[in-house]
């Protein structure tokens, strides 16, 4: 059995449980309950505060957690990142008000600058040479400003909304993190064996989600130019159509690669281009 940490209720919850489903893992969901057995995998799921998990990680209570980089590069914990999982995207970045020039990172020299994540704000500010008073608080860092707590923060942000509508603007990005999937070193045997199962689903999941399935109808004459301009895994399925002089090809393509290949497929001759997600890719 191996016992792994996700967020109790907050942004990194709903989508750690998700992607355990995509895994094929089930168990029942029950927000009051501390911890969950899954019905088909050998896993015991722990809901925990999201600033907890690497230190319980570290000693064991679990042996492996879902956290955000963030946190986890913030608590120095002796834990191991064993995959990165794409979601949950975020970047730990210092913000000024709006109204205040900005040109480089002594303009911080100074300053109060509030924030939850006092460790990595301070290696920050000694690598830059800046010399900057922090002042730590433990939520609604992005007000600080404007009730005068602070002259600037050092927070989350994802899409800048928040800083905006505080009347704050993004100078320094200091950290960019992801959630992370991260074990206590040196497993037993029988859990790395498990988490090396849910490792290879995990790959699996993520490897889906950047690629798109397409197919499409060609006439034969374009075949070869249509399969030249298909960056696939192999080379594309051809199937003849009903429609006499027509194929049918479908291919696994980057998701990435795919707006930049669509224009040139059409003027090649392909016609009814379907896209679909791909739920699992096994290499
Ligand atoms: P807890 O009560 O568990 O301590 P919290 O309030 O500290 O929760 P949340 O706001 O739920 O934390 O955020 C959890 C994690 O989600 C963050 O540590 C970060 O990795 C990620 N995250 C935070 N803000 C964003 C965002 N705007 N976009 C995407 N991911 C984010
Ligand atoms: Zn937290």
């Amino acid at each position: 059995m191996l016992r792994l940490a996700v967020q109790k209720s907050g942004r990194l919850s709903e989508k750690s449980l998700e992607f355990l489903e995509e895994c094929g893992i089930h168990f029942q969901r029950n927000k009051s309950k501390l911890k969950t057995q899954a019905t088909n995998f050998p896993l015991e799921i722990l809901f925990l505060r999201d600033d907890d998990i690497p230190r319980y990680v570290a000693k064991g209570v679990a042996d492996v957690g879902i956290v955000g980089e963030n946190v986890l590069r913030e608590k120095q914990q002796a834990v191991e990142v064993c995959e990165k999982m794409g979601f949950s995207r975020c970047r730990l970045s210092i913000a000024v008000p709006q109204s205040m020039e900005y040109t480089s990172a002594s303009d911080l020299n100074g300053l109060k600058i509030a924030t939850s994540y006092p460790n990595l704000l301070e290696e920050f500010l000694k690598k830059e040479g800046v010399k900057a008073e922090i002042h730590e608080i433990s939520g609604s860092v992005e007000i600080a400003p404007s009730i005068g707590l602070a002259e600037a923060v050092c927070d989350l942000v994802s899409s800048g909304g928040t800083l905006l509508s505080n009347g704050l603007k993004e100078v320094e990005i200091i950290l960019r993190s992801e959630a992370v999937l991260v074990n206590k070193p040196d497993l037993s045997v029988e859990k790395q064996e498990i988490l090396d199962q849910l490792q290879f689903r995990i790959k699996s999941v993520m490897r889906a989600q950047s690629y798109k399935y397409i197919l499409m109808n060609v006439p034969n004459s374009a075949i070869d130019q249509v399969s030249e301009l298909l960056p696939g895994m192999k080379s594309p399925t051809v199937m003849p159509l009903a429609e006499e002089g027509w194929s049918s090809i479908h291919t696994v393509v980057k998701e990435d690669d795919f707006w930049e290949i669509i224009e040139n497929l059409r003027q090649a001759g392909a016609e009814g281009i379907l896209v679909t997600s791909i739920e699992k890719m096994i290499l």
